[in-house]
Order: structure tokens, then C-alpha cells, then sequence
């Protein structure tokens, strides 16, 4: 199964994303992840992504587009992935579109998590994630069960996002308005889309996109 996950930074596409890839042992794939790696490593691609990720701007599309397109020939991916990050604009949506069809794959789900964007720079403030195996924790309302460890792998060690400042959320949130934004009627004519309320608790949330599975997964067979 092949699953994109849409939605303004802060909605939850991580952590959802890691509660999906568990449960049916398909690749979790964040961008974000991917250029924060490259940043830490000091690689030339890090370089070249570290200020617009500061500045909450998009990294070039043909970066991102041959980022993808060697991710999913990868071995974990045979079961499928979830994309989460990618696309963020037409271009990369119409380049997705080419890499499926060139590789015989399938795209199965577009879910979109909608949450307005009042909640969301609080949400952001909040969140914080485990420095050795990346799970996603929030202090308002994601702690983990045992204060200061790791629920998935023990480490005592977590990490804040550089970009999860007041500032660079701004401008995160304006480019997902003009940029990411028109994905959304570019799926639903391909009748691929399906809205989640992301409002909701975390549960909740994971049941909604559960059920939303379910029901493509009878109708695909
Ligand atoms: P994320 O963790 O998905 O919020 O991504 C963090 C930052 O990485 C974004 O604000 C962008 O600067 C960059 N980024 C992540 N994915 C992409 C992408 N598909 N295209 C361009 N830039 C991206």
C-alpha cells in the first residue's frame, strides 16, 4: 500500500505516519527526516538545505524528486510507503505521478490532515522527538509514558527543530498555504483524496485514517 500524507506542518503527518508504517510494515518516508540527516552530516545537500529550511521555504524540486526516487527503490519499500513531506507543490506531485507510473506503482491513498491554523503554532511549540530512533512526542499532549525515556526505544536523549520557531512557522505555514495547498483539488480529481479531521486526539485520529484504509482497501481488493 502506497500512501501520501497531506497537511500543513504541525498536523500530525509524523506521527501518524510512524503509527501507520508499524501497523502494516510499510516504510514511513519524511523529507524532513531525510534533509535533517543530510543537515547533521554536514553533506553538500545538507548545505545546500540548511538555510531554506531556516527560512521556511521549499528546497529545490529536482533535490527533493531524485531524493524520493532512490528512497522507494529501497528494500523496505516493497511492501509499500507512506510519504510524508512529499509532494509540496504541483511540480513534485506531476514528478510522483511519472515515478509511479515509470516503476509500475501504485498510488492508493492521498490522506489529508486538516487542523485550522490557529492550533497549529502551539502544536509546533510543543512538539519534540527522540534523538535516536525519531518518534514524535508533544509536551502539551504526546508525552511520553515514562518521563524523560523513549517509549519506542528507551533513549533518554530528545531533540527540538531548529524550524519549529514562531518566526519560520509563519513562513512554513504560508508556503504550505500557496504551495501545498493546491494539491488538494490536484487529488481529489483524481478521486484519490480523503480528509481527516486531525483535530482530534491522537487515537481518534489513527482510527479515522484506519477506517479510511479499510474502506480502500475493499475497494482496490
Ligand atoms: P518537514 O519536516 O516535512 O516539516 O520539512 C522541514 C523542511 O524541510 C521544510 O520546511 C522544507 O524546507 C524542507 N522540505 C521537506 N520536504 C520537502 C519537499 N518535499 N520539498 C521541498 N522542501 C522540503
Amino acid at each position: 500500500m502506497n500512501i501520501i500524507f497531506l497537511g500543513p506542518p504541525g498536523a500530525g503527518k509524523g506521527t501518524q505516519s510512524q503509527r501507520l508504517a508499524k501497523k502494516y510494515g510499510i516504510a514511513p518516508i519524511s523529507t524532513g527526516d531525510m534533509l535533517r540527516a543530510e543537515v547533521k552530516a554536514n553533506s553538500e545537500i545538507g548545505k545546500q538545505a540548511q538555510e531554506i529550511m531556516n527560512a521556511g521555504q521549499l528546497v529545490p524540486d529536482s533535490l527533493m524528486v531524485s531524493m524520493i526516487q532512490k528512497r522507494v527503490k529501497a528494500d523496505d519499500c516493497k511492501n509499500g510507503f507512506i510519504l510524508d513531506g512529499f509532494p509540496r507543490n504541483l511540480e513534485q506531485a506531476k514528478a510522483l505521478d511519472k515515478m509511479f507510473s515509470e516503476q509500475n506503482l501504485t498510488l492508493n491513498v492521498v490522506l489529508s490532515l486538516k487542523v485550522d491554523e490557529s492550533a497549529l503554532a502551539d502544536r509546533i511549540a510543543g512538539r519534540f522527538s527522540c534523538a535516536q530512533c525519531g518518534a514524535s512526542y508533544n509536551k502539551y499532549f504526546n508525552k511520553p509514558k515514562h518521563e524523560g525515556e523513549c517509549d519506542s526505544c528507551g533513549s533518554h536523549e530528545f531533540i527540538h527543530r531548529k524550524d519549529d520557531n514562531r518566526e519560520t512557522v509563519l513562513a512554513r505555514l504560508e508556503t504550505y498555504r500557496n504551495q501545498t495547498a493546491p494539491l488538494l483539488p490536484y487529488y481529489e480529481k483524481k478521486n484519490c483524496l480523503f480528509i481527516i479531521d486531525g483535530t482530534k486526539d491522537i487515537n481518534e485520529v489513527g482510527q479515522e485514517i484506519d477506517e479510511v484504509l479499510k474502506k480502500i482497501r475493499i475497494q482496490q481488493g
